[in-house]
């Protein structure tokens, strides 16, 4: 490496800003020493992305910095679980500066969009890799989970469903000269999506069952189901778009991609009729819009509604590794 190894940290990753909430002891020795404060429980979720599976080789690194944090931080907001601190297993070729550089700088505006500390890490030498782990503080006993949907309870989703997919769809299209550029909007909702952080905390007490939708709306609402042998009636004609999507593709296009496309990082919930006002309160407050897109019902399976009245049978579908 160009570089050597304990630089590289101390250059890129040892510098980063950090809120240091809870840190006692933060990068540079053989373990971070962290303070969960007293009656709070400690969420912790870890993802990867590897070149070539999950980014593209060109994807430029802050904006790969951006989506990783944001992917993972997602799993927070969907517990109702606030983040706080962050580790990081990078794995590279090659100690590229200028991607370094690039990358640090990602990493620290994403940091500080969701109050993270970069706690620790490992770096490596091989296939181009980012795992990151996130932490983050849950009052006792309050976190969202995927278990506590009941027939009846409104299914809801936050933001716009699809713009990912369309976002990447965008990328491609201009790579290979079919547009003069990418609609922006969409390409910033591939690039940096936003973790409901705020959302997941104020739904807390309100929803029954909640998740992130990072692999297609059909295939997580399907687990949340699955998790008490559920079913749901999903009203095709409430999903919602955002107007970069349907300026620019079909209302086909864009339920595939709102039912299928995943990546979105939104969050869905239940939430019983008996909240809904409570709801509509937090929902006041908060810069994202929500969407009740269907119901929970005690039959298995998922049923789409379209306008006409008529019915089809939906198959849960969504991206899987294996
Ligand atoms: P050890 O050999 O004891 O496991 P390392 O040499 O891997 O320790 O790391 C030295 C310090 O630098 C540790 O505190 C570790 O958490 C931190 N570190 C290593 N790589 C990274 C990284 N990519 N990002 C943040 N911190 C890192
Ligand atoms: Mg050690």
């Amino acid at each position: 490496m160009a570089v050597a190894e304990f630089e590289l940290i101390d250059r890129y990753f040892k510098a980063l800003p950090g809120y240091g909430r809870g840190v006692d002891l933060g990068i540079g020795d053989d373990c971070a020493l962290l303070t969960v404060p007293a009656g709070q429980q400690l969420a912790v979720s870890i993802d990867t992305l590897v070149e070539g599976t999950h980014f593209l080789p060109d994807m430029p690194a802050d904006q790969l910095a951006h989506r990783a944090v944001a992917s993972c931080v997602s799993d927070l907001a969907a517990m109702g679980a606030e983040p706080v601190w962050v580790t990081l297993a990078l794995t590279l070729p090659e100690a590229d500066e200028a991607w370094l550089l690039l990358l640090s700088e990602g990493l620290g505006e994403a940091l500080q969009r969701y109050g993270l500390s970069l706690v620790g890490g490992d770096t490596t030498r091989g296939h181009r890799t980012l795992s990151l782990q996130v932490h983050g503080w849950v009052p006792q006993g309050q976190a969202l989970t995927r278990r506590g949907a009941k027939p009846g309870d409104g299914i809801w989703v936050s933001g716009t469903l699809g713009d990912a997919m369309a976002g990447l769809d965008q990328l491609q299209r201009a790579l290979r000269s079919e547009l003069p550029a990418p609609d922006p909007y969409l390409l910033q909702r591939f690039y940096q999506p936003c973790a409901r952080i705020a959302l997941g905390q104020a739904l807390r007490g309100i929803a029954s069952a909640a998740l992130d939708v990072s692999d297609g709306l059909l295939a997580d609402l399907g687990h949340l189901l699955k998790a008490d042998n559920l079913g749901a009636e999903i009203a095709l004609d409430r999903l919602p778009y955002s107007p970069a999507m349907l300026a620019h593709y079909d209302a086909h296009q864009a339920q595939q991609w709102a039912l299928a496309g995943g990546e979105d990082f939104e969050l869905c919930f239940t939430v019983p009729e008996a909240n809904e006002a409570a709801l509509a309160a937090v929902l006041c407050d908060l810069d994202v819009g929500c969407q009740r897109i269907g119901r929970v019902r005690a039959e298995p399976g998922l049923n789409g509604h379209i306008q006409d009245g008529g019915s089809v049978v939906l198959q849960p579908q969504g991206y899987q590794h294996f």
